[in-house]
């Protein structure tokens, strides 16, 4: 029992992204050669601690929380590189072979996970950039 809802539209905001994060997404996005290119950077007080993409390969950590064909998730690529799991910001990106952005909300795998690693969570929608309001999806009972 993750969450409490599923967020809809009208809850997001469109807020403004790090121009660094935002190039240097495009860049690793317009290098993978595949039909999605998804890229997660992770942030602690503004600084980039890990990125990660959407690799086609297998890892421990895809098959503990069931992803389809053991695949690893950008998201979760980037979150297996962070040592210290404390005040962690991600943000999600995906752009296409020609760099428009695309949608890169976290899949419904990853996000009740997400929602508990990350005190932020901000992603490309294909038209700006939205966040999750983490709080209000939080397991409270803990
Ligand atoms: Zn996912």
């Amino acid at each position: 029992m993750g969450l409490l809802h599923t967020p809809s539209v009208h809850n997001m905001k469109q807020i403004d992204c790090p121009c660094n994060i935002y190039t240097l997404a495009k860049e690793i996005c317009l290098r993978i050669d595949r039909p999605k290119r998804h890229c997660s950077i992770i942030l602690r007080k503004g600084r980039v601690v890990a990125v990660g993409t959407n690799l086609m390969k297998t890892h421990p950590m895809a098959k503990k929380y069931g992803y389809l064909f053991d695949e690893l998730h950008s998201e979760l690529d980037a979150f297996r590189k962070c040592d210290d799991r404390n005040g962690l910001e991600l943000w999600n990106f995906r752009f296409n072979r020609f760099g428009n952005e695309r949608l890169s909300r976290p899949c419904p795998k990853c996000l009740p996970w997400c929602v508990e690693a990350f005190d932020r969570i901000c992603y490309t929608t294909g038209e700006g950039i939205s966040e999750i309001p983490v709080d209000t999806l939080r397991v409270k009972d803990r």
